[in-house]
Parts: structure tokens; sequence; C-alpha cells
């Protein structure tokens, strides 16, 4: 029996492949990863055939109207990529291949084009003699330069027709050929730049940096699978292991992708990467749709051989790909936070292993569930201890909040020792950071006046304070407790607390420094990457003395002129209702901290808190992760949280708060009668971003030891879904955002 009948990918949320007849006059053209038209109630929409079958449950096929001409084919390798990421997290594989694919290439917007060219035979002959007017102006149209160009241009600028130019290239004078459209650039000019590796190297590496260089190299020498984790403090060049084992790569014939979080996608850095190993193709969000299509065909028709992007890239049509580098891989960015929710780190290390490739994961304060996959053999650790050239670590200053003096109209955040401090560092001609890490959301409860903080006894997380209900609840397990607004601890009155965001601070601060340009750094003044890098452009040019702003100025940063970083509030990300709020917190204050003396100037560092014996913080100021990790460690076992168990996360949002308790409430009773008690639900609980966008929202999260079994329940809740039409309903494996 013939297979007759295709699985379509089409985009609808959680949707499995629909089914649809090829007619007989097609089946040669149709296998899986070929874009197709297909109609779709009384419209028709371009999917992606995934699988030829012979049989389907449903009595009723509609035909696949045609194979979609010069669409984008999804090559084998990538397609099963994109199913294990939808069969992983529990999303529809039409969902995943959207955020793959850019729009403009979904849609086919990119059509070819006609190219004319002056073939060899017509350099030689006089345009005069070419037998005619048109044919004339068309050749020394053509002759004024080497380049090929479009067809309707030519006939534009010479007022002529289509006819002349093909009478040319009967005779041979002139070629016409199809190619990418003009803002891809001309063709056949892309590979004019020398090969990147003849390039002399700016440096020679260290023999940290050689170490972790050549264990790399021997495994894309055997072409064997493995995951490095590139462990590396910040500065110490980690940058130059990726770019030597890159090089290596290319050499073998062979493309690379590297993953880089959004934020640190900037000029800059793609421009280190340009310089010393050729043109790159760029994918981010925030380029223009039609541009990250260029950079996506680019890449799939191999004319560019390395993916600079970020978490979606990891689906890049790289070609023949021979290494994967995710840099800052302990970043959270990396996992999507609507569907489909995959982690790209984990996703960058599956593609690797179904390539059997190696794939780098660099960080300075790698993720815990990371180091945890080293000490299982899992991943294997190349360390990077110091910075290159010597290059001090920065001091860090601990300043305790509770007894530091804070002038008025600071808004309680610029601290005497801080001012002074900055007024130093500017007397010097040098530059200052400061960071506050303002969610918008951290109405933890912490003692002013000695730093106590009230967690959740059985969840371990910072209780959350509710105002209007006055008591206070855990976000995860449900439980409420009343509090007195007296300190259990030390007894002072006033546990309730409010900070003053970015704007509030660059006002103190113009009003100290009157004569000093001051930036700020925000979601509010950064609405675009051009904008960022206009902002960041001032201050690395030494224009903008102090910059301050959120925690998009903590990472990726590389400005020499900084000497001083001010963490205004290290309580803020203490106080977060996450599991992984203590590790977060060390990881961020340790890159910030990264942020200091990375020019030839030594770093001072001034962290301001109201909980200055915290470990987490501790620790940080140490730049010592390890320990910090080793005392989590434990609550993460006790608790069975990650790395020593897996968790879920099911969301519920719904415009009426009784109802989306009622359907909450429904999920965890159906997921309750499901055989097998491995699995630990908790809640359903309000989620600790109770509201938002018009909707209360209510979570429950499940635990487990094992991976399989919470997806086995989680797919159940999944099923109940049609039972609570009204209520939005999404599933979160591997969750990072608790919020
Ligand atoms: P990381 O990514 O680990 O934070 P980078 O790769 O950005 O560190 O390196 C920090 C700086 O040191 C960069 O300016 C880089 O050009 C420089 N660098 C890297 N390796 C060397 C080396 N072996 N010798 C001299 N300078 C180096
Ligand atoms: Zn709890």
């Amino acid at each position: 029996m013939v297979t007759s009948i295709a699985r379509v990918a089409l985009s609808v949320p959680r949707h499995e492949p629909f089914d649809y007849r090829i007619p007989e006059s097609m089946s040669h053209q149709i296998y899986p990863g070929v874009p197709v038209r297909v109609p779709f109630g009384p419209s028709k929409r371009v999917g992606w055939v995934v699988e030829l079958v012979d049989h389907s449950p449903h009595p009723k096929l509609r035909d696949i109207e045609c194979r979609v001409p010069d669409g984008a084919e999804l090559p084998a390798d990538l397609l099963g990529l994109l199913q294990w990421t939808a069969e992983y997290y529990l999303c529809g594989i039409g969902e995943v291949i959207e955020s793959a694919v850019p729009r403009p290439v979904r849609n086919r917007r990119i059509r070819q084009v006609r190219w004319v060219q002056l073939t060899d035979e017509g350099k030689k002959i006089d345009p005069q003699d070419s037998g005619g007017q048109a044919r004339t102006k068309i050749l020394e149209q053509l002759g004024t330069n080497t380049d090929p160009i479009p067809l309707r241009r030519l006939i534009e600028t010479c007022s002529t027709s289509e006819s002349p130019v093909k009478t040319l290239s009967r005779l041979g004078l002139v070629e016409i050929f199809e190619g990418l459209p003009p803002e891809f650039g001309t063709p056949g000019t892309e590979n004019l730049e020398p090969p990147p590796w003849e390039q002399p190297p700016p440096f020679e590496p260290n023999p940290d940096q050689w170490q972790a260089i050549d264990r790399i190299n021997s495994c894309l020498e055997s072409a064997e699978f493995r995951t490095f984790l590139l462990h590396g403090v910040t500065g110490s060049g980690k940058t130059e292991v990726y770019i030597r084992c890159i090089q290596k790569v290319l050499e073998k014939g062979q493309g690379a992708l590297v993953l880089l979080p959004e934020i640190a996608l900037t000029p800059q850095a793609v421009e280190r990467f340009t310089q010393r190993l050729g043109p790159v193709a760029v994918l981010h969000s925030m380029l223009p749709d039609t541009e990250r299509a260029v950079h996506y065909e680019r890449l799939r028709r191999g004319e560019v051989r390395i993916a600079l992007g970020a978490r979606s890239a990891v689906f890049a049509p790289v070609p023949d790909l021979g290494i994967i580098v995710v840099d800052e891989s302990h970043e959270s960015s990396y996992k999507q936070e609507n569907s489909p929710r995959y982690h790209a780190r984990d996703v960058a290390v599956m593609r690797a292993h179904r390539l059997e490739i190696p794939c780098i994961l660099g960080s300075a304060t790698p993720s815990m569930e990371s180091l945890e996959n080293v000490r299982r053999g899992r991943y294997e650790q190349l360390r990077l201890d110091s910075r290159v050239n010597g290059r001090p670590m920065a001091q860090i200053e601990i300043v305790d909040r509770r007894s530091e003096s804070v002038g008025k109209g600071r808004g309680g955040l610029l601290s005497d020792r801080l001012v002074e401090r900055i007024r130093s560092t500017l007397g010097r001609g040098e530059q200052v950071l400061l960071f506050l890490n303002r969610r918008g959301f951290a109405r933890n409860l912490q003692c002013k006046s000695c730093g106590y903080s009230v967690h959740c006894k059985q969840c371990d997380i910072p209780l959350t304070y509710h105002k209007k209900k006055d008591h206070s609840q855990c976000h995860y397990c449900g439980e409420r407790q009343s509090v007195s607004d007296r300190c259990p601890r030390c007894k002072f009155g006033g546990l309730r607390q409010r900070s003053p965001g970015t704007e509030r601070i660059e006002k103190s601060l113009i009003a100290l420094f009157p004569d000093v340009e001051i930036g700020r750094l925000d979601r509010d003044t950064v609405t675009s990457s051009a904008r960022m890098e206009a902002i960041l452009g001032r201050f690395r040019a030494g224009k903008t003395g102090i910059l301050v702003g959120t925690q998009m100025v903590a990472k990726g940063h590389d400005i020499p002129g900084v000497t001083l970083v001010g963490v205004l509030d290290a309580d803020i990300a203490l106080g977060l209702p996450d599991f992984r709020s203590a590790e977060r917190a060390a990881q961020l204050l340790c890159q910030v901290a990264g942020r200091a003396g990375r020019g030839e100037l030594p770093g001072h560092v001034v962290l301001q808190t109201r909980q200055p014996e915290h470990y987490a913080l501790l620790c940080a100021a140490r730049q010592d992760l390890d320990q910090l990790l080793k005392e989590e460690d434990v609550v993460r076992k006790l608790l069975k949280y990650p790395p020593h168990g897996h968790l879920a996360r099911l969301l519920c949002e719904d415009p009426d708060e009784r109802r989306v308790i009622q359907s909450a409430q429904g999920l965890v009773d159906a997921m309750k009668e499901c055989p097998g008690d491995s699995v630990q639900i908790l809640g359903p609980a309000p989620a600790p971003l109770e509201r938002l966008r018009g909707r209360y929202r209510q979570h429950i999260l499940l635990k487990c030891t094992d991976r399989k079994p919470i997806r086995d329940v989680a797919r159940i809740a999944l099923d109940e879904k049609p039972k609570w039409a009204s209520t939005r309903i999404s599933v979160d494996i591997d969750p990072q955002n608790m919020l």
C-alpha cells in the first residue's frame, strides 16, 4: 500500500498535526520537511509536512493544494529536533515551527528574482556593435560595474523591455539567472572576503585557554557528542575559546551556531565574532522581520556558515552543523516564557546530541543544574580561573543599609558611603555603573531594622505580603499567615517596605552631581536595540559619567572606563518568591561585579543590603559561588527542587476570579485521580503575580524525581482543558519563572 496521507503541522496552539490526502500527481514532491498549502476551514494556510502515513482516523480528508514553490524546506535533522521539542515541552509542532522560522519565510514573502550579468563574451564586445539601441544601452549599463543587476532594475534604467535582454542572452553575451532579491546583497559578492582564519590572531591564548581549546578540538576531530561546561570568571577570555573552536569547525567545512542572551547581542558583540570569523547570520527578535528572514535564508542556502542569535536561533538552519556554543548559559532568558516554552540551552544540548557534535555551555556563574550534570559526569567541566593578563577581580565592599546613614531626598538608596565613592571615582575621570534590580514586584516582608525576612517553612521561599487582605502568603503551597507589623526577631515595628525605581534614583543623582551626564537604561528608556546602543555608545565613549539601570546593565557589556559598580538594593533579588532566588541573586551580583575594572584600572563594587550576613551575598562578595551552591544544594535535595527533582508548572488564567479557582481545583482533582503517587502536586495557589492584564492567575506545581511521570500527569491536565474553556491553561515543563 502506498502512503497517501500527509500529517501537516499548522500553527494552532498545542495541536497535533492535521491529516491531508496527497493527490496522486504530487506524490513525488511531498515528504517530511516540505512546506505545503492546504485548505483550512474556509481559508488556506501554509504548513509543514511532518510525517507520511497510510491511515487516518478522520473519515473525510481534504487534499493538499500544492507544495509551496521555493518554500523553505526543513532538513530532516532540524525537523526531528522540532518534533522532540514539541513532544518534550507538551506543545504543538506547528507552534514550534512558528517560533523557529521567521514570519516572512513562513509566509513565503521572499521570492527569487532574475539577475543579469555580462558573460566573458559580452565583456569583450563593443556595446555599439550589439545590433540595436536598446541592446547597446543594456550592455553599457552592465559594463559600468562587474556585479550582476536585477533584471527589473536593468529594464527600468534602460527604459526598455525584457525582449532585448533575452536576445542578448540567446547570443551568449549576457547571462540571466535566478537569485535572492537585492535586499540579500548582490549574488556572488559575499565570498570575496578572505577566509577569516588567515587573519593574524590578536593574541596568543594563555595556557588555561589552550587547555580548553585542545580538549574541545579533540572532540571535534573524533566527531563525538559531548557537552562542555566552560566555567570561567568574567573577563577570563571565554570568547577566545569559542572563536578558536569555531575556526576549527570552519576549516573542516562545517557550520557553527552561537547563542547569546538577547540583551548581549549588541553590534559590538556581533562585530567581535565577525572580525575573526567572517560573515555571520544574525537572528534575534529585535531585528525587523525581513532582515531576520534574509539572514535565515542565507544560512539555509549555505551562503553563511555561522549563526549568531538569541534563544530561537537554537533552531537556525545551519547545514552540516559542527559545533554549538551557548554563552552565558545560566541565563534564564534562554527559557521562552510563552508557548512553546522551550529552554534553548537544553534544546541546544539535545541538538548536539542528535548530531553527535560538541556543545559548549559558557558561564561565569553556571546554574546548579549544569553543575549537577558535571557531578554526574554528563557534562565535562573546563575552567578558566583567572582573568586574562592577571587583571585583578574587583574588590567588593558590603554596605549595611541598616546602619549606614542616607541623606534626605535620595530615596533611601544612595548611602553616604556610596555617594563618597561615586564622587572620588568621577574625580579621577573614571565611570560609574549603578544597578537597581526593580521588577515592579517585591513586596516581600523584610525588617528594615534587622533585615529579617519571613519564609514559608514548607517551601523555603519568601512569603509575599498582601496589603489589602493584610496577610502574607506562600505562593507555592498557598499557605497563609497573618502577620503583625512587628518583626518577630527584633520587635521593630514596620515590616512593610517600598523602594524607589531607577527614574527616582536618576533624579537624585542629577541633584547630587549637576555637572555630570547621567544615563538611564531600563525598559522605559530602551525601546529598541538602536536606543540601547545610543545610550551605551555615549557611556562607552566616556561622555556619560554615571549610568543607572535595571538588569539590562548587568550583563555582557565590556566598558573599560568603569571602575565603580554600585548595587543599590541587593535584597530585592533575594526577596523574590522563587526557590532559585538565592542562586539568581548571587549570579546576578557576580555578573554585575564583573562589569567593574575590565580595562587596565582596578574595579570596586559597593553592595548595599539589609542582610549583610546572608550567605548568598557573602559568597557573591567573595566571587565564590561554589560555597553558596553547596549550601543551596542541601535545601534543594531536601525539598526535591531542581537539580534534585523536576518541576512542571500549570498556570490557569481567567478574568473571573471564582472561575479560575474552580478550574485550577478541577485540574488538581483530575490529576489526583491518576494512579501512581510519585508526582507531588502543590497547590492550587495564587501565582505570585496574582493578576496580570486583567486576568486572575492560579498555579499548580508538579514535583517529581523523574521527568516522565511529571509529563504524564501534566498531560492529564491538558486533556481536561476543554472542560474549562473560559480559562486559559498552560503547562510549563522545567519552569524558570515562578511569578
Ligand atoms: P569573558 O567572555 O570570559 O568574560 P572575554 O572573552 O570577553 O572574557 O575576554 C576579556 C578580554 O580579554 C577581551 O577584551 C579579550 O579580547 C581579551 N583576551 C582574551 N584572551 C586573551 C589573551 N589570551 N591575551 C590577551 N587578551 C585576551
Ligand atoms: Zn509554602
